[in-house]
């Protein structure tokens, strides 16, 4: 811990004694404007929760969330925005803009449910619609809990408060495929001051430890069918390609950094054995800590594709499909939130919310803490396992980013705990935290230039020489037919 850190630490230390005091905005450690706009969130609270809760009972899919975007979409627009529909060749992504001038701050809001994680919002797993999705990521409380602060700053560049721009961005198909990787792509975020996005989680955080850098391919095999028993000496078996490869990787696991995650489906092994197979196909997705890591790992995967194909006499193709960069932290930024998170004070769950966090914890067997409601500490978060497609975003403008607790402590994530607790109050309750949050560290960023410089410098600094090159194929992106 450097020095610079450990003053930082002291003030936090101060800030989270004050933070103790209580639930709820302590009005009298915000300044006006910054009250204003947590006034303001909590006046569209009711829309924002009804937003939510339209979205959560959509259960939309990536690329397939029409109606989830149109309800975000609509809301913006009646609320004053220009709402620009259909960006980057995503007939789900939007763009919705207020105001003129820089600064020109963005807020990222998501939508995508899961599949086959439908869930009633209670603390016992039953699915609301059998085989149904699921928001098991919490993105319907993402998406309203963003589209609030976008309001909220909205109404103080309406009243004259604040000179700029909001610009709120629905971003499709993050579970997949990652449409912000498309939006970026298409430069939509390229005239920014700086982004702000948060995402549900099991604790409030202003987050330092970024995420994974992902990348996302197949492995083909092409063999040569014959009679598995009349005339197997003229085949070549492209499953035997496939298995020598999936040795090989598991090989590998051993001579990787402790930060590398290989996981891969395999997704054409023959289809009856009396045929020597002459197709395999395996889906793999590598992660590591930062996108030299993932390389070296692509690097030595290829390697390994090219002995396999050797030793069984048949062809490999690796084939990338996509792929996340990792998420690179604005101290500067997070130390903003830390400040703002602060000033909110504690998460106000009550009682009964703790108890029906408490009997998922018990029905998921992990330990029966309820929720997290107080700040962690920047100085104490650990690195977690997950990529995002706002990782892309964070190499092309400073982002800032936040965790905001919706669901219950180390309970399961993408699953089922988290459907139930983003479809009731304590989802809400986090929604509504986040909006706050942000809406207040956004009036920050318009009214103290040199916040929002030094952020700006941060960024150049830590981004030099690095140019964006997203890991998506050329051409549009992949929309299912209607
Ligand atoms: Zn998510």
């Amino acid at each position: 811990m450097t020095s610079a850190s450990r003053v930082t630490a002291l003030a936090l230390a101060a800030l989270l004694t004050l933070s103790a005091a209580g639930p709820g905005a302590r009005a009298a450690d915000l300044n006006p404007v910054k009250q204003a706009a947590v006034a303001a969130v909590d006046n569209h609270r009711d829309e924002l929760i009804a937003l939510s809760n339209q979205i959560w009972a959509y259960a939309e899919t990536a690329l397939q969330e029409k109606r989830s975007s149109r309800a975000l979409a609509d809301y913006a627009t009646a609320q004053g925005f220009v709402v620009q529909s259909g960006v980057a060749d995503l007939p789900t992504a939007f763009v919705a803009s207020y105001g003129t001038g820089h600064p020109i701050i963005g807020i990222l809001g998501e939508y995508d449910a899961l599949p086959g994680i439908s869930q009633k919002a209670q603390p016992v797993q039953e699915p609301l619609v059998a085989g149904g999705a699921g928001h098991g990521c919490g993105h319907n409380l993402f998406g309203a809990g963003s589209i609030g602060a976008a309001v909220a700053i909205k109404e103080l560049i309406a009243s004259g408060r604040l000179r700029g721009t909001i610009r709120f961005y629905g971003t499709p198909a993050e579970e997949a495929v990652g449409g912000k990787i498309y939006m970026a792509r298409a430069g939509l975020f390229s005239d920014l001051d700086a982004m702000l996005a948060w995402h549900p989680s099991d604790k409030p955080q202003a987050d330092v430890t970024g995420s994974q850098a992902l990348v996302d391919f197949i492995v083909e095999f092409k063999g040569r069918a014959a009679h598995a028993a009349a005339d197997p000496w003229n085949g070549r078996s492209a499953v035997d390609g496939l298995e020598l490869f999936t040795h090989g990787l598991n090989m590998l696991r051993e001579h990787v950094k402790p930060t590398v995650r290989m996981h891969y489906v395999i997704q054409e092994a023959g289809i009856v054995p009396n045929v020597v197979p002459d197709r395999a196909k395996l889906w793999c997705w590598v992660r590591d800590k930062d996108r030299p890591g993932v390389e070296a790992v692509l690097q030595r995967l290829r390697d390994i594709a090219a002995g396999s194909a050797l030793m069984a006499g048949v062809e490999a193709q690796v084939t990338i499909q996509g792929g996340d960069w990792e998420l690179l932290v604005n101290r500067p930024g997070a130390r903003l939130l830390q400040e703002n998170m602060a000033l909110l004070g504690d998460l106000p769950f009550t009682a009964e919310e703790q108890e029906f966090a408490k009997a998922i914890q018990k029905a998921t067997g992990v330990a029966e803490v309820g929720l997290v409601t107080r700040l962690r500490p920047i100085e104490e978060q650990v690195f977690e396992g997950g990529s995002t497609d706002v990782g892309d975003i964070s190499w092309l403008v400073p982002t800032l980013h936040l965790s905001v607790t919706t669901a219950p402590y180390e309970a399961p994530w993408h699953a089922w705990p988290v459907v139930a607790c983003g479809g009731m109050s304590i989802g809400h309750k986090g929604l509504v935290y986040a909006a706050k949050t942000l809406a207040a560290t956004m009036t920050d960023l318009f009214t103290r230039p040199d916040v929002l410089a030094g952020i700006q410098a941060e960024f150049r600094s830590q981004s030099q020489g690095v140019t964006w090159k997203p890991y998506i194929p050329d051409g549009p992106p992949p929309i299912p037919a209607p």
